[in-house]
């Protein structure tokens, strides 16, 4: 069923000229926006010493814990 659907779509583009897919262009500048910063800070689990990525960090009971000291299961 959906080849039914799939079919007839990818025919027709493969069916297609190049100049009709595409358009080509001189080099220009594109602004990006600013990635956002990357999270690197560690945390070490209070419970096993595990080192852990701060955004995995559980928080029990105050404590700052990795998944399995956390009791988590997933
Ligand atoms: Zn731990």
């Amino acid at each position: 069923m959906l080849l039914e659907v799939s079919k007839p779509l990818v025919e027709n583009l493969l069916a297609k000229q190049d100049k009709d897919l595409f358009t080509v262009s001189d080099v220009f500048d594109y602004p990006l926006p600013d990635a956002p910063d990357a999270n690197f800070n560690l945390v070490v689990c209070e419970s096993c010493g595990e080192v852990v990525a701060e955004n995995k960090v559980h928080l029990k009971d105050g404590k700052a814990l990795c998944l399995p000291c956390s009791g988590y299961r997933a």
